[in-house]
C-alpha cells in the first residue's frame, strides 16, 4: 500500500471540497485507467493509488480518520481507526484482470456515462427517430406551392394484437425473472468497495412481460412496416434545400413514446428558361437591333404561363438588365415577392435585302461618322 500523501496523489489542497476532490480523480483516472494507457507500465500502479486515494478522501469519515491518523487509519494491523480492511489487505494481490468484462461497468458507473445507465434506461418509453426524405419538385412548384401526396413506409404498432406482440386471446405474463421492471439487479464485491450493476433482463428484453404466444400477424414484435400516404404542402417560395417537418411522422416511439418527425428535404428541378438566385428570376431576352435602337413593347411569358407587357425602353444596350418588380419569386417569410430581371440580348441581321442595307447606309451617313465614310461610298458605288 502506498504511503504517499492521499492529497498529494489527486494533487489537491487538504482543504479541497468534495467537487475538487473527484474532478481531480476523473481526471487522473482518465488518464492512468489501464484500458487508456497500455503502453506505461506503471498507469496501472498509479491508477490504483489515485483509486485509493479517492476512495478515502471521498467518504467523508474515512477523510476525516485519515486527517487525523494519516494512513494507519485503514491499517489493520494497527486497528486504529476501525477502517481496517478496507484497502489494507485486499488491494495488494489485486490484478485488473481479475474483473473481467465487470470493468467496464465498474468503470462507467464510477464515471456516471456510458453503457449501464443506456441499459437503465431502456424500460422507458422512447421517442421515435427522425426520418428524412428527398422529394424532387418542378421550378413552377416552388415559386407558387403545391400539395402531394406521398407514399412511405414505416414501422407501426401492429394491429393485429395492439402491439403487445402477444396472439390475441393468450397470455401476456409479468417476467418472472425481474418481476416486471425490466432490469435485473446484481451486486459486485470489488476492491473500490459494493457496486451494484443493473442490467437489462435478458428473459424479456427489458419489456417486464413475457408473452405465451406470438402475435400470427407481427411475430410477436408488436409492430409490422406499413405504407402510408401522408398529405404534404409546400408553401409558395421554398428552394432547393428547404425543410419541411411534419411532425410524428417519423418513426414510430418505443413503448408508448412520441414518433419522431418527418423531414422533406426539396430539390427544385431546372428551368429551361428561368434561374433563380433567391427571390430573384433570371431571363434572357432577344431583340433585334432596331428595337433596342427604337425601344418596344413586347411579350413575355411568365413562369406559370402568364404573360408580362415588358416595356424596351430606346437605346437599350445588349446585356441591359431591365427589371420587372413584383413578378420573381416570392419570400417563404414574408408577403414580399421578388423581382424578375431581364437581360437583354441584342441580335443582328446575317441577311437583309439590297432595300435594308440601302437603308442602313443613309442611317450612317445620318450619323456622320468622319473617316468611314469612304468604305460605306465604295460599297454603295460596288452595289451600283
Ligand atoms: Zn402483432
Ligand atoms: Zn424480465
Amino acid at each position: 500500500m502506498s504511503k504517499r500523501d492521499l492529497y498529494e496523489v489527486l494533487g489537491v489542497s487538504r482543504q479541497a471540497s468534495a467537487d475538487e476532490i473527484k474532478k481531480a480523480y476523473r481526471q487522473l483516472a482518465r488518464k492512468y485507467h489501464p484500458d487508456v494507457n497500455r503502453e506505461d507500465p506503471d498507469a496501472s500502479e498509479k491508477f490504483k493509488e489515485i483509486s485509493e486515494a479517492y476512495e478515502i478522501l471521498s467518504d467523508p469519515q474515512k477523510r476525516a480518520a485519515y486527517d487525523r491518523f494519516g494512513h494507519d487509519a485503514f491499517d489493520p494491523t494497527r486497528g486504529a481507526g476501525g477502517f481496517g480492511g478496507g484497502f489494507g489487505g485486499g488491494f495488494g494481490g489485486f490484478d485488473f484482470d481479475d474483473l473481467g468484462g465487470g470493468f467496464g461497468d465498474l468503470f462507467d458507473m464510477i464515471f456516471g456515462t456510458g453503457s449501464s445507465r443506456a441499459r437503465q434506461r431502456s424500460n422507458r418509453p422512447q421517442r421515435g427517430a427522425d426520418r428524412e426524405i428527398r422529394m424532387e419538385i418542378t421550378f413552377e412548384e416552388a415559386l407558387f406551392g403545391v400539395e402531394k401526396d406521398i407514399q412511405i413506409s414505416r414501422v407501426e404498432k401492429c394491429d393485429h394484437c395492439k402491439g403487445t406482440g402477444a396472439q390475441p386471446g393468450s397470455a401476456v405474463n409479468t417476467c418472472p425473472t425481474c418481476k416486471g421492471s425490466g432490469q435485473v439487479r446484481s451486486a459486485q464485491s470489488t476492491p473500490f468497495g459494493r457496486f451494484e450493476t443493473v442490467r437489462t433482463c435478458s428473459r424479456c428484453n427489458g419489456e417486464g412481460k413475457v408473452i405465451e404466444k406470438p402475435c400470427s400477424k407481427c411475430r410477436g414484435t408488436g409492430h409490422v412496416k406499413k405504407a402510408r400516404t401522408i398529405n404534404v404542402r409546400i408553401p409558395a417560395g421554398v428552394d432547393t434545400g428547404s425543410r419541411i417537418r411534419l411532425q410524428g411522422e417519423g418513426e414510430q416511439g418505443l413503448r408508448g413514446g412520441p414518433p419522431g418527425d418527418l423531414y422533406i428535404t426539396l430539390i427544385v428541378r431546372e428551368h429551361p428558361r428561368f434561374e433563380r438566385d433567391g427571390t430573384t428570376l433570371i431571363t434572357q431576352l432577344t431583340i433585334d437591333f432596331v428595337q433596342a435602337a427604337l425601344g418596344d413593347t413586347v411579350e413575355i411569358e411568365l413562369p406559370g404561363g402568364a404573360s408580362h407587357e415588358l416595356h424596351i425602353p430606346e437605346g437599350t444596350q445588349p446585356g441591359d438588365v431591365l427589371t420587372v418588380r413584383g413578378k420573381g419569386a416570392p419570400s417563404l417569410h414574408s408577403q414580399r415577392q421578388g423581382d424578375l430581371k431581364v437581360v437583354i440580348q441584342v441580335s443582328i441581321p446575317k441577311k437583309l435585302s439590297k432595300r435594308q442595307k440601302e437603308l442602313l447606309i443613309s442611317f450612317h451617313e445620318e450619323d456622320d461618322k468622319p473617316g468611314k465614310k469612304g468604305i460605306f461610298e465604295k460599297f454603295r458605288d460596288a452595289m451600283g
